[in-house]
């Protein structure tokens, strides 16, 4: 059978430079959406060009040209979005309609995979302002998808490694406190990390499998679901150091987002979410889901102990 050929959006951001590599490395004809607004951006471009040193094809469309990005994607029988959203960064996952549009109108994609890559928004309608504009944006993209009827997978990946483990998962920084370490209530609260490379392997095992059609795929490597208590411990094991914890209240915590620019109050109600209430485990995958490390269990995962070697 020929492998599927895959077509990234958002390539060279993050999370997409990840999925770009891992559908190499996996076989498929792989194409990148190189956008003319690339402009003056050397790194991009430079990123661009090795991605097709490594095989890759650059396809030239603009999300604003919808006539162009139809020819994109008719060369593609799957897509992979990897739009920005994050706050700290930029936010962008509106733009994707317009990818829905021309997915849509070229009527020959067999899966999309839309830029998610988090908590499943769908389980998020509580969710806290600011940050609610996360899940409330991804989810009116799942909506778009299903009203055109386009075959799709949700892959919700839960803490990225490098924003949430090393720091011992504390905001505003990404590097691992020296002396003292801020823990979310009794610090005692399941989270799930993954590796980053992982999700995107994960991800691009799932594009051509029955059992991820039209599903959500949950990434929850066993041994990556931790509470904040036991990646300080693994850390204070690794470096040889004890920290000062300083416990912080729910309420306490929330209220530190009064007067901070819109990112960290993002970043705050997000942390609230994962820390106090515990919104990434405190469900069972239903048959609307399935969990990628039982699917693929050939992959060997990272653990987080290897992971914050890097940082010792
Ligand atoms: P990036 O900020 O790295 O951006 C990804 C790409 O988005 C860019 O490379 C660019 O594509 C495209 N993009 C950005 N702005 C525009 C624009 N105005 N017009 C067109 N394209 C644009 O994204 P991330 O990798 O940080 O985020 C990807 C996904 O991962 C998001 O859904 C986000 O919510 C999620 N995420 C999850 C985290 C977690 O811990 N679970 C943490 C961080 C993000 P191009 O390459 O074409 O220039």
């Amino acid at each position: 059978m020929e492998e599927s050929r895959v077509l990234v959006v958002g390539g060279t951001g993050y999370m997409g430079r990840r999925i770009v590599r891992a559908s190499l490395a996996e076989g498929h004809p792989t194409l990148v959406l190189i956008r003319p607004e690339v402009g003056l951006d050397i790194d991009k471009l430079q990123m661009l060009l090795s991605f097709k040193a490594q095989g890759a094809r650059l396809v030239e469309a603009s999300l604003d040209d919808h006539a162009g990005l139809v020819a994109a994607v008719a060369q593609a029988d799957v897509v992979v979005s990897a739009m920005s959203g994050a706050h700290n960064r930029s936010h962008n996952i509106h733009l994707q309609h317009k990818l829905v549009e021309a997915i849509k109108e070229a009527g020959n994609v067999k899966r999309f995979i839309p830029s998610e890559f988090g908590v499943d928004p769908s389980r998020m309608r509580h969710a806290l302002e600011p940050g609610r504009v996360t899940f409330d944006d991804k989810m009116e993209i799942r909506r778009a998808i299903e009203v055109a009827n386009i075959p799709h997978t949700y892959v919700s990946a839960n803490c990225f490694a490098a924003y949430f483990c090393p720091n011992l998962c504390q905001m505003r920084t990404l590097v691992p406190p020296k002396e003292k370490v801020q823990v979310y209530g009794d610090g005692n609260v399941k989270v799930i990390f993954v590796d980053e490379d992982d999700i995107a392997t994960y991800t691009i095992k799932s594009i051509d499998d029955p059992r991820t059609l039209n599903k959500t795929m949950y990434i929850r490597p066993q041994e990556n679901i931790l509470t904040q208590n036991e990646v300080i411990a693994k850390w204070e094991k690794l470096s040889g150091k004890i920290l000062e914890k300083v416990h912080v209240p729910a309420d306490e915590f929330l209220a530190s987002m009064e007067g901070t620019d819109l990112a960290n109050q993002v970043g705050v109600t997000h942390y609230y979410h994962f820390f106090y209430e515990g919104c990434l485990t405190n469900f069972e995958i239903g048959d609307d889901g399935a969990e990628a490390t039982l699917l693929y269990p050939k992959v060997q995962y990272t653990r987080m102990d290897d992971y914050m070697k890097m940082y010792l």
